[in-house]
């Protein structure tokens, strides 16, 4: 597999991973792994965010897309 973003630019570079939003191959020079926030539904509805963060990969696009979305709500 090779990275999308590299293929797209001509180029042929093994990717390292899959994007975790639209499962393209990322090399490592664009994937981008971000932490990714863990919840929990505590007693009485609240939402906590416990305190270890799982790992994410994402592309650029995705990234882009997915911290537009947090700068809304
Ligand atoms: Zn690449
Ligand atoms: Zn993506």
């Amino acid at each position: 597999m090779f990275c999308y973003e590299c293929s797209q630019s001509g180029t042929r570079v093994e990717a390292i991973g899959l994007c975790h939003h639209c499962s393209v191959g990322l090399c490592q020079e664009h994937g981008f792994i971000i932490a990714d926030p863990i919840t929990a539904t505590a007693l009485v509805n609240r939402t906590v965010v416990l305190k270890k963060k799982a790992r994410l990969l994402l592309c650029g696009t995705c990234l882009a897309a997915l911290q537009q979305q947090k700068i809304a709500s």
